[in-house]
């Protein structure tokens, strides 16, 4: 293998690394793609909500052969306390009616399992099983990867190596990770059959729905809970900021465990077998994390680059993993047909992803981290919410105050004018 030069090497079998590998392939290119992992998804870890968009700029109609678990058609965000819980659901055909607008459960063993496949029958040349130590740079460029002493050489090299990418880090393109820049993420898949939980989730067919919540499920700080339902198994998790782990004095594996207890998420679970557990980083800071992207002979694409958007109600790093997978490809490919694998002749990945979306929506988002980095967010909103809707919905045959005034006072034993001034400040930035 050491005698082969190859045109392109993927770092990375996680959508990011397998999209880009399965583009190269295509194009005719020599490609091997090394993960650390037994098989593609047995390492990488996602909540398991698919924006079906930009997997089908790569592969049209995916959703036909691929094993995805349900269709979301029904959005449900709940604000939390430890006994309340404020519901907002949505459910519409809308959800999907413009031309890549579906999004899908999935679960990453299987989905990543396929596509893997789908490479190889492409021509890549998979390598499970390798961790790779560093690439090989020679005069400043970098010309292969060095996995346990065995040296394998490219044209290029796409680091797709998720989140931590130490190999970008060895390289001096990323800095090493602050407990502001990342989540953790504890997830469960709890069995259930599917009949079940058609019923208890008022669903039908492969109707499917994602649950995000926010307050109780962190204790008040900052992350939040999801719940996604597949085929016959439902994913709940916890996703906490690492800046903020101390704050509420718990574990996040012990905040899952009582998430799963909490009022309103047990009914539907109960009864179910937890059947896969896991943990991993996300990357939370938007554009504010996004390293440098391109040097001679190497580029990074999906977490590695930082390409993560965290909105609360939605978190989304697949689509943007696929969409850089595919961009840096085509840059490879550019590359390739100009016989310029430089900095240079690699940037038009720059010129692309500047033009897509993703940086249009890093930069269109990057009040967000700021917002979401409120403890008001998480915690006085929720308890605010709280005080108010029982307000509301109770009647005890005492006078009752002006609701308006109890709204007001609420707020004002929660907020200072100064919290409020800032957080509305906040908000506008957000949006
Ligand atoms: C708990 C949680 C919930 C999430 N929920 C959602 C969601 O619902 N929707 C959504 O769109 N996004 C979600 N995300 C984010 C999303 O999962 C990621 O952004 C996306 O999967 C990143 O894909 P990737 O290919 O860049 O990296 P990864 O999928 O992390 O793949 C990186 C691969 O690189 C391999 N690797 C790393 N180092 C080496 C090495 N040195 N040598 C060889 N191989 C190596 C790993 O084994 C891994 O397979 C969530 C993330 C988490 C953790």
């Amino acid at each position: 293998m050491s005698e082969e030069k190859f045109d392109a090497i993927i770092v990375g079998g996680g959508k990011a690394g397998l999209t880009a590998a399965y583009v190269l392939a295509n194009a005719g290119l020599e490609v091997l793609l090394a993960d650390r992992g037994g098989f593609c998804g047995a390492k990488n870890v996602t909540g398991g909500r698919l924006y079906a968009h930009s997997m089908e700029k790569v592969i049209p109609g995916f959703a036909d052969e691929a094993p995805i678990e349900r269709k979301v058609t029904h959005e449900k965000i709940s604000l939390m306390t430890e006994k309340s819980s404020l519901d907002i659901g949505f459910s519409s055909s809308k959800l999907s009616e413009e031309p890549g607008s579906a999004s899908y459960t999935i679960l990453h063993s299987k989905f990543d399992q396929w596509y893997a496949e789908k490479c190889e029958e492409a021509g890549v040349m998979m390598v499970p099983g390798i961790r790779v130590d560093s690439c090989v740079v020679e005069d400043g460029k970098v010309v292969g990867i060095d996995a346990a002493g065995e040296i394998m050489y490219s044209d290029v090299v796409i680091l797709a190596d998720g989140v931590n990418s130490l190999l970008a880090q060895r390289l001096g393109m990323k800095q090493e990770l602050t407990t502001h820049d990342v989540a953790v993420g504890v997830k469960e898949v709890i069995k259930l059959d599917e009949e079940t939980i058609n019923q208890r989730f008022g669903v039908r067919g492969n109707e499917g729905v994602a649950w995000m919540s926010a307050g109780d499920p962190t204790c008040g700080g900052l992350g939040g809970g999801f719940l996604y339902t597949n085929k016959d198994t439902v994913s709940v998790g916890i996703v906490a900021t690492l800046a903020d782990i101390g704050y509420a004095d718990i574990s996040t594996p012990d905040m899952l465990d009582r998430f799963k207890e909490h009022p309103s998420i047990k009914p539907y679970i109960e009864g179910g077998q937890p059947i896969e557990y896991s943990a991993h980083l996300v990357p939370e800071a938007g554009i504010h994390m996004v390293p440098e992207l391109v040097r001679d002979g190497v580029l990074l694409a999906g977490d590695a680059a930082g390409f993560v958007v965290n909105l609360g109600f939605t978190v989304r790093g697949m689509d943007f993993a696929v969409e850089s997978g595919r961009l840096a490809a085509e840059a490879v490919i550019r590359a390739k047909e100009a016989g310029d694998f430089s900095k240079e002749g690699l940037s038009s990945y720059l010129k692309a992803l500047d033009e897509s979306f993703i940086m249009k929506d890093l930069n269109a988002l990057k009040g967000f981290p700021t917002l979401l980095s409120r403890r008001e967010m998480f915690k006085d909103l929720p308890e605010m919410t709280e005080d108010i809707f029982s307000k509301l919905f109770t009647v005890t045959g005492k006078p009752s105050m002006d609701f308006v005034m109890y709204v007001i006072n609420s707020l004002a034993s929660h907020l200072s004018v100064a919290q409020l001034t800032s957080l509305v400040g906040d908000i506008v930035d957000a949006f």
